[in-house]
């Protein structure tokens, strides 16, 4: 039976509704790079990323089974020993190496009890079919895959203003290439880009909708110190959202989703000593952000799904 207790079918009830306990993820970080930085797609990488948005906790030069014990161990320490584990390749593009590495860092994540799949962020352009391949192999063996792509926008204008390096057709394909096998495609959006309107983010989430995506990752826009986007905020060339209109945006993009989409997310931090604004953004403020998003969906009196006109889904 489906456990539901948000206007939106969050994470954590997904897990609950499918393993009947706390599911954890253990996020990791490789010592991998981007192809955005690096030069073989772009250089210096997205306006916004600030070291391909490492959590600051992690260290890739940690050994990979270090850094999946440890946290396993921290979540136990957390929510005791019933619970279950996903690890969760994170920062940077991870699955931009070659197949014998991938199938080494991928391999680790089975050599832990009670590790019930893994999650693997990377770009739509980073997807080539040995990749997704070799992912669908864990998926046949009984793990659950999850394959994370950053669009970010729907609008290619904004993908090019915020460097990208790659366009809304390559996220179509990727998605539609993933979705052949026995995959879980979540897609990762931010609202509240530079010069974007409330249109430019109603077609975002108009067009994960009319994809078969399994899970939506929704980002407020956050200005990290050290980052090109840093420079163009303190040159005051863009303005970021006041939590109300985040909530309100966000509230809009849920309305739209289908049902069965999974929201993995709906705020994004960042430690206060890196984050330059808004300030709705630190982990301090997390649980603000939740019950605001709540609140705009009750106020309104819609849920995920709610707004079917968006893709004339009317009956
Ligand atoms: S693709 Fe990801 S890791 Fe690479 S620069 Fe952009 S946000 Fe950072």
């Amino acid at each position: 039976m489906r456990t539901q207790t948000k206007p939106y079918f969050s994470l954590k009830d997904y897990f609950l509704s499918r393993y009947g306990k706390r599911v954890q993820k253990i996020t990791v970080a490789l010592p991998f790079t981007c192809p955005n930085r690096d030069g073989s797609k772009a250089w210096g990488g997205c306006t916004f990323c600030s070291e391909g948005s490492k959590p600051s906790m992690l260290d890739p030069e940690v050994p990979l089974r270090v850094q999946i014990s440890q946290g396993i161990e921290r979540a136990r320490r957390k929510y005791g020993e019933d619970i279950l584990f996903f690890v969760y390749y994170q920062s940077y593009t991870n699955t931009y190496a070659d197949l014998e590495t991938l199938k080494k860092v991928y391999d680790t994540a089975l050599e832990f009890e009670g590790v019930v799949g893994i999650d693997v962020g990377t770009r739509p352009d980073c997807a080539p079919e040995e990749v997704l391949d070799l992912l669908a192999g864990y998926a046949e063996k009984g793990l659950e895959v999850w394959v994370e792509f950053g669009l970010q926008s729907a609008n290619f204008e904004t993908l090019k203003r915020i460097n990208r390096a790659h366009g809304v057709s390559d996220f179509v394909d990727a998605v539609l290439r993933a979705k052949k096998r026995p995959l879980k495609v979540c897609a990762h959006i931010i609202i509240g880009l530079p010069h974007e309107s409330r249109e430019d983010v109603i077609e975002t989430a108009k067009l994960l909708a009319s994809l078969p995506i399994d899970g939506v990752k929704i980002h407020p826009l956050h200005v990290i110190k050290g980052t090109v986007m840093a420079l163009q905020y303190e040159r005051g060339e863009f303005e970021t959202l006041s939590l109300k209109e985040y909530a309100e945006l966000c509230a809009d993009v849920i309305e739209i989703l289908p049902e069965n989409v999974v929201i993995h997310r709906v705020t994004g931090e960042v430690d206060e000593e890196r984050l330059i604004a808004p300030d709705y953004c630190s982990p301090k403020r997390k649980n603000l952000v939740l019950q605001k998003v709540e609140e705009v969906l009750k106020k309104r009196g819609s849920h995920q799904g709610s707004n079917r006109k968006a893709l004339n889904r009317v009956v």
